[in-house]
């Protein structure tokens, strides 16, 4: 039976790896590093890529295929490679397509580790990154030199909640013959198909909503054909390769994604409709709010808003400072996308690096706060930033 015609929900769940003589109904860890030949024939065939086979799990493994393979589905892209992490996941992927001297145009607002990477790392191979402000999209063609070769953007970003406009950006690349790669993480492959707008590759950190649980780390990069050969033949040498448990764990993750970003999406919403008409608020950010500055956008793009909700704290430093030590359920965490609600300060943590006028172009000011929210009860999740607020 042919699953390309199911709907997304169909296919999270229904993809699998073919099943064994002992027909199990869950697929099973295949905890290996490697896997044996009937003869030298059959390993000269698979080494010399004659064959579709396993052959060392730096390469590939029953467990990373399947999710791989619903990931693809998930995207509507053709193949992919699986990471350890979603910054395995960035970085190999623009190491394998980039020269020393190429040019990256980026958006200004990106992950933390991937703007220390165009600052810092990617220099050294005297690779350039300019960036253009996430609302202004149409900057992009004016940055664009004789040795660009990739425009790079997240959507939304984190943590300003910016969104980018991803038919734009598709079409630009498409005029320049420029590849276009998405980090995709904030709003998971239900939400929105960054291929359908002109996407060459998007790239997810799998340890966030596609864990959903707070469990593992991965990274998982999709796209074109030709394009993830490349980036498999760089990783294949160079290792960054997702362990088949962390693999096994995110495929099962895949199966309840649509069911657990529905509610992520309800409980973010109402929460950010709770702040927005709270006094000791200034602002609230959240893509499907009408306040949004990219509200049509959203709308157009995204199928929900997601779980990420950024707003800003009276009383700047020492208001951040209060509401963060009064917080009782909730956690103060670095990460996101967890079932459990998650607040963090950007400005002295995941930030802190950035020079204060940065912070500024990437929306990120003193008393801002970046809300992960979770799966528990949405009255429960408001009554205690309701009362952190209070102490303000
Ligand atoms: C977390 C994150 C990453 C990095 O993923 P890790 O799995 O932590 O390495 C990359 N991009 C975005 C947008 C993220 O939120």
């Amino acid at each position: 039976m042919s699953l390309e015609s199911h709907n997304f929900e169909t296919q999270a769940v229904r993809t699998q790896t073919e099943k064994t003589q002992f027909l199990e109904h869950s697929t099973p860890m295949y905890l290996t590093s490697g896997f044996v030949f009937e003869d030298s024939e059959e390993m000269r065939a698979a080494f010399a890529e004659e064959k579709d086979r396993n052959l060392y799990s730096r390469f590939s493994n029953p467990n990373t295929t399947e999710f791989v393979d619903k990931i693809c589905k998930l995207e509507g892209a053709e193949d992919g490679y699986a990471f350890a992490t979603g910054m395995a996941a960035v970085f190999s992927t623009f190491a394998a397509l980039l020269d020393a001297g190429d040019h990256i145009v980026s958006a200004r607002s990106v992950f933390g580790s991937t703007h220390s990477l165009f600052t810092k790392y990617f220099p050294k191979w005297n690779i350039e990154t300019s960036y253009f402000p996430v609302n202004e999209v149409d900057k992009v063609e004016s940055l664009i030199q004789p040795n660009t070769k990739i425009i790079y953007a997240e959507s939304p970003t984190n943590p300003g909640v910016d969104v980018l406009d991803l038919e734009l950006l598709g079409e630009i690349a498409k005029k320049h013959e420029l590849l276009l790669i998405i980090d995709n993480c904030f709003a998971t492959p239900y939400l929105q198909n960054p291929i359908k707008f002109g996407a060459d590759l998007v790239i997810h950190s799998a340890t966030k909503l596609i864990d959903g649980q707070g469990r593992v780390l991965g990274g998982v990069t999709v796209g074109k054909k030709e394009l993830i050969r490349e980036i498999y033949l760089f990783s294949r040498n160079t290792g960054p390769a997702l362990s088949p448990f962390n693999a096994w764990v995110l495929s099962k993750s895949l199966e309840t994604l649509a069911v657990r970003v529905d509610r992520h999406c309800e409980n973010a919403l109402k929460l950010a409709e709770f702040l927005e008409s709270h006094p000791k608020v200034n602002w609230v950010k959240y893509p499907f709010l009408k306040s949004h500055p990219q509200y049509e956008v959203a709308k157009k793009q995204m199928k929900l808003g997601g779980n990420i909700v950024a707003f800003e704290v009276k009383n700047g430093v020492d208001g951040g400072k209060t509401f963060f030590d009064s917080i009782k359920m909730c956690s103060l965490s670095a990460n996101l996308g967890d079932t459990r609600t998650i607040v963090t300060h950007p400005a002295s943590t995941t930030h802190s690096k950035l020079a204060i006028e940065d912070k500024l172009t990437v929306g990120i000011t003193d008393g801002m706060v970046r809300c992960s929210v979770g799966l528990e009860h949405i009255d429960d999740i408001i009554a205690d930033l309701e009362q952190a607020l209070e102490k303000i």
